[in-house]
């Protein structure tokens, strides 16, 4: 429990223990965890004497969909203890953080969730998803930014209409700082003042990575990725240089789409990247007081169906959509209260607690047990976990410090990892790895295939101290 009770000299530990247990029966749907648990209460100050009682609470992300129910809950739940009269709540979310932020290109390590936006194909609606669910996003409180990774037909600068149609240089970091509008940052070829350049697909890959790490985004709760349509060798790339932490696939009803999402999950699945949500772009259009669905229907349904994505978001055809596209004003910022706007509600509260649930989960995946000198690895979707011995771990290291990269001759040596070593830090990389920082100063890079693959512990050690 990460409470930092700074309570006050006349407080009591009954006080103190009173107050978070009436704040435990405040339970985190997303996480099936009570606040206190989750780590949520920090500053908490009683004076017994007085009765008051102030504490705030940091949430994970500053776009909680519920946020107003923690804050008048946590009042109310506090307000009735028998000598509490005065209940002060102040709401705060954690600071941005990456999953793993050392091996990151410096402008891109105070974010906390990189949010692919995917199609194979152009044209269905991908951008038109990304913009105003960026703009959702912000509506609910949170710091974003648009990345348009569009190479060939950027799309952003006919969607938002920033005063700064130019990206600057800060020419002493030679990094680039992004434009912005309504509140979103945005940085795309089209505001790169180069024209359109033509390139070949390696060339392509390079300069998307290179505008894209060298941003500098600043503090960011999301950043949204507009991938390039397609599954191909650019988007596997950029899907390895930026620690995706899930993805969002728009697509359109027909049968023949279908094949194509079925694509960009299994590439995001073989990337570890969760995807969180289907759109059905063009769903249906209204007419006459009739509903027509000029594209068949159900494509998307297939999708959550056959690859348990639980989220399905219909949009219609809508003229509006179409139009706030080519005027520069997302829809969802143009008309916060319509139809569109309330779809992406939606969609930005499903995003959001996705996120927060994999960053949750991907945390905790692997840990270190000292009481038995164990790592402890859970298994994904499940209630699964197992354990392995550090030096086994340590042993199987295969960078290039372990094992030489061109003959695959083994350089460190059964002996040279003492049995009994412990590791100082387990850190997520992104969805698919860990980094462990062991006592010598090495951080190893392990993946969880690979920690799947390791030698398992099946005598536990007993929870007593090594002979001396
Ligand atoms: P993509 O990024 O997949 O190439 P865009 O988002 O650029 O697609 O959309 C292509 C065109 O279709 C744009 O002109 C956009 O305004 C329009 N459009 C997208 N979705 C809708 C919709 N639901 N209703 C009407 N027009 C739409």
């Amino acid at each position: 429990m990460e409470c930092t009770a700074g309570a006050s000299a006349l407080s009591t530990g009954m006080a103190e223990s009173d107050v978070l247990k009436a704040l435990s029966q405040i339970i985190d749907p997303d996480f099936g965890t009570d606040i206190v648990s989750c780590g949520f209460v920090k500053d908490l100050h009683i004076n017994e004497a007085s009765g008051e009682v102030s504490f705030r609470l940091e949430l994970t992300t500053p776009a909680c969909p519920i946020k107003d129910m923690f804050e008048q809950k946590a009042n109310e739940v506090v307000a009735v203890l028998p000598w509490v009269k005065n209940v002060h709540v102040t709401m705060s979310a954690q600071p941005a953080r990456p999953i793993f932020s050392e091996q990151l290109p410096a402008g891109l390590q105070k974010i906390s969730n990189i949010v692919a936006v995917s199609s194979c194909k152009g044209g269905v609606g991908k951008s038109t998803v990304a913009v105003n669910l960026a703009y959702t996003l912000v509506g609910m409180g949170a710091r974003v930014g648009i990345f348009d990774a569009d190479v060939y037909g950027p799309s952003l600068p006919t969607m938002v209409s920033p005063e700064n149609r130019l990206l600057e240089m800060n020419p002493e970091k030679g990094t680039i700082i992004p434009t912005e509008y309504l509140g979103v940052k945005l940085v795309s070829f089209g505001f790169a003042g180069q024209g359109r350049a033509i390139m070949r697909g390696p060339m392509v890959s390079g300069v998307i990575n290179q505008l894209l790490t060298t941003t500098e985004w600043g503090e960011l709760d999301y950043l949204i990725v507009d991938m390039p349509p397609g599954t191909g060798d650019i988007q596997l790339t950029l899907c390895q240089v930026v620690p995706l932490t899930a993805a969002v696939i728009v697509t359109t009803p027909q049968k023949l789409a279908f094949i194509d999402v079925a694509k960009g999950v299994r590439m995001f699945s073989k990337l570890k990247v969760p995807c969180v949500a289907v759109v059905e772009n063009m769903s249906h259009f209204d007419a006459d007081g009739k509903r027509y669905y000029p594209f068949g229907r159900g494509s998307g349904s297939q999708v959550v169906q056959q690859f348990g994505i639980p989220h399905l978001f219909d949009l219609p055809i809508r003229p509006t959509l179409s139009a706030s596209g080519d005027s520069g004003m997302p829809e969802v910022a143009a008309d916060p209260q319509g139809e569109v706007a309330k779809t992406f509600q939606n969609l930005g509260v499903c995003v959001v607690q996705q996120c927060a649930k994999i960053r949750q989960q991907v945390s905790t995946a692997v840990t270190y047990d000292k009481s038995i000198k164990a790592i402890r690895v859970k298994v994904p979707d499940s209630d699964e976990e197992f354990l392995l011995h550090p030096a086994t771990v340590r042993r199987n290291d295969r960078s290039a410090q372990s094992v030489d990269e061109w003959t695959g001759e083994q350089k460190l040596q059964y002996t040279d990892v003492p049995e009994d070593i412990e590791p100082e830090d387990i850190r997520p990389m992104g969805n698919y790895a860990v980094s462990i920082t062991w006592p010598d100063g090495f951080s190893q890079i392990a993946p969880y295939d690979q920690l799947q693959m390791i030698e398992r512990l099946v005598d536990v050690p007993k929870p007593t101290p090594t002979p001396a």
